[in-house]
């Protein structure tokens, strides 16, 4: 038997159901982990929390996360942070990594534990799917969980870091796993098609995974190739399509050929060039959309995003690492690539902040922009860039900005097919991602200041429209005999409030149930282990 909670009857608030049906006043009661009753409720013996004046909505729903990688860390309080902002729901296993499907004998294990997520539990004691969920369902999880089965993962396993395609024993192999995963409760494959080893994919390959999701009618999230109007991921044409755009018809061509459907993750404008093609990237998702695609997006609410600083190479330098780092050729290649690549992307040294440089040499600089360490070590930025690549083993991790402006968020917070999430996840050091901290207050801030979208708008994205997306049964909406995962906060008062170093608790969220349980209330987290699910799709 589960955990399940006793009862709440959270009384007289403003009722905002997830639906995106209008704000109505009522109570909510529930029992044993469920959703019992809803409107007009008598107290019947539970414990009453007076809502006057409140909202009472949905958990909230990350619809893209990394967080799967600190699940099985023997640190609950990685979840706080999220936990305080009113996240119910995970949807993991993103960008072409996840901690399993990988071949259990695989020799290159330890690329995929030292990935991107450096604080989660070091190494991956099961072999398949099936056994994370028995290894996560015995430690407990603070939240609910859904993932996908990362294709750079699986082919991390197989062919490592090797800039190459795979052999036809590795190929069969790795959508053998895929389909395994998929089998055992998979919400779908990831794909990271700006990391290794995704980035080594042909589209053959892309093909024939999003056939085999299509075959289970799950989703195939992807990263894609380009977020830039430059990206040294493509071959540099003068005067050819923006790069970001590229990316998203390629993706959408894909989807049209197979028919998977698709989630495109975090659809970002990196750099101001980018900035120019928004019209152009709406409009091809509209066009598809229109043609019977079955693609969403998910979007963040900040201008900044944390990634690897290794993302910024172009494929031809990432495939020679670690030798080109200190090859003279290749470096001038890269100085001459790189001055043109961001004049011709409207970004560059001043939007790279330094949030971890995983090595003790530039770890007093983390926080810091690339162009003011490179004055404290009198270094030229490129300089500065590669010593870190080098150092850190290219592990250092950053903050890019000029994602977005705020007008470019507000727009796309309104895209019919936008959903959001955060795809942020807790550094061990460092600066950290302020969407960690105060995504969805943000979204929630920007809806009420900016005149978004209405509250019921915003809410319905952060819950409604994210179940429906990942198909996430009896969750993501309050109606009876659902599950009582369960936000009250004030949206006069709600935003988040990031401060100098990113981690500051955000403002108006009041009471955060999961399951029926209890896990923050006033201020204060009181998340537990076990009382979160570990969802099969
Ligand atoms: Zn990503």
């Amino acid at each position: 038997m589960q955990h399940t909670g006793p009862g709440y009857l959270l009384s007289r608030g403003l009722v905002v159901d997830g639906t995106g049906a209008s704000p109505r006043p009522g109570s909510l009661l529930i029992i044993d982990g469920k959703i019992e009753a809803i409107g007009a409720v008598s107290p019947i013996g539970v414990e009453e929390i007076d809502c006057t004046g409140k909202v009472i909505a949905p958990g909230f729903i990350d619809a893209h996360s990394h967080m799967d990688f600190f699940s099985a860390s023997d640190d609950p309080h990685h979840f706080d942070s999220f936990v305080a902002q009113g996240v119910t729901t995970f949807v993991a296993g993103n960008c072409g990594f996840s901690p399993f499907g990988f071949v259990p004998s695989s020799p290159h294990r330890h690329l995929i534990e030292s990935s991107l997520f450096k604080a989660g539990r070091n190494s991956l004691d099961w072999n398949s799917f099936t056994e994370y969920r028995a290894v996560l369902e015995e430690l407990g999880l603070t939240q609910n969980f859904l993932h996908f089965v990362g294709h750079g993962a699986v082919r991390t396993s197989l062919s490592g870091f090797e800039a190459r395609a795979l052999s036809p024993d590795e190929y069969e192999q790795m959508l053998g796993l895929l389909d395994d995963a998929m089998t055992q409760g998979a919400a779908g494959v990831s794909l990271g098609l700006q990391y290794k080893p995704g980035v080594f994919a042909k589209m053959d390959e892309l093909d024939e995974v999003a056939r085999l999701v299509k075959g289970h009618d799950k989703l195939l999230s992807v990263h894609a190739k380009a977020y830039s109007s430059f990206s040294g991921t493509y071959p540099m044409v003068p005067f050819g399509r923006p790069h970001n755009l590229k990316a998203i018809e390629d993706m959408l061509a894909l989807a049209h050929r197979t028919g998977v459907r698709l989630q495109f993750s975090h659809l970002i404008f990196a750099g101001s060039q980018a900035w120019k093609t928004v019209d152009a990237a709406v409009g091809l998702f509209d066009e598809a959309i229109a043609e019977g695609v079955d693609v969403k997006f998910d979007m963040y609410p900040y201008s900044c995003g944390a990634t690897l600083l290794n993302t910024l190479l172009p494929e031809w330098f990432m495939a020679r690492m670690p030798d080109s780092l200190h090859e003279l050729g290749s470096r001038a290649r890269l100085r001459l690539e790189a001055t043109v690549g961001f004049r011709l992307a409207g970004f560059g040294y001043p939007q790279i902040q330094i949030t971890n440089a995983c090595c003790s040499e530039y770890e007093p600089y983390n926080g810091m922009y690339l162009p003011d360490i490179a004055s404290r070590v009198a270094k030229s930025p490129f300089e500065v860039l590669i010593d870190i690549l080098d150092k850190s083993q290219a592990e250092a991790r950053v903050l890019f900005h000029d994602y977005y402006n705020e007008e470019i968020i507000d727009r796309l917070m309104r895209h019919p097919a936008a959903i959001f999430a955060s795809d942020s996840w807790p550094e061990p050091g460092g600066h950290q991602n302020p969407a960690a901290y105060g995504t969805f207050p943000r979204f929630l801030c920007n809806a009420r200041e900016r005149r978004s979208l209405s509250l019921e708008a915003a809410v319905h994205k952060m819950t409604g429209a994210a179940a429906d997306r990942f198909r996430l049964a009896a969750r993501g909406c309050l109606k009876e005999g659902y599950a009582a995962d369960v936000v009250v906060f004030d949206w006069d008062e709600v935003r988040d409030r990031p401060g100098e170093a990113g981690t500051g608790a955000p403002a108006g969220i009041e009471h955060v149930f999961v399951n029926g349980s209890p896990v923050f209330s006033f201020g204060k987290v009181c998340a537990k282990r076990g009382v979160g699910r570990f969802l099969l799709s």
